[in-house]
């Protein structure tokens, strides 16, 4: 049988779009982007973030306000259950709390991309 966590989801979860609406209202004129979608990370076989539902795409207006977003996240990470934060090929992960070079094929240049803790992502916290 196929384990849950190798199959994606089906929708985004609660805890996840409370999340992203929380950013839309503390940085106004970014935009939410994708959130769930049943998608590989690129350039790898494994599942993305987004395919669980708990990661969130966020456009910002401009790259300073790209830098803001990013910086909040990894200032709030506890609160909010983040794990993973990527912004302008730097990466914050609660695996590796500092920030350095990422490395995926995708720069992360137009959106900041955030994944949040399973539970929270599920709306379960
Ligand atoms: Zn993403």
């Amino acid at each position: 049988m196929a384990s849950k966590m190798n199959t994606c989801s089906g929708r985004a979860h609660p805890g996840t779009i409370a999340f992203a609406n929380l950013v839309a209202r503390v940085f106004p004129g970014c935009e939410i982007g994708r959130i769930y979608d049943c998608t590989k990370v690129a350039g790898y076989k494994t599942l993305s973030d987004h395919a669980y539902g708990r990661a969130v795409d966020i456009f910002p207006k401009d790259r300073a306000q790209g830098d803001e977003i990013f910086k909040w996240c990894i200032a709030k990470h506890n609160l909010n259950d983040i794990t993973v934060v990527i912004w302008w090929r730097q990466i914050w992960s609660s695996l590796n709390p500092t920030i350095h070079k990422y490395t995926g094929v995708h720069p992360h240049e137009d959106h900041v991309h955030i994944s949040l803790k399973l539970l929270k992502g599920f709306g379960l916290l």
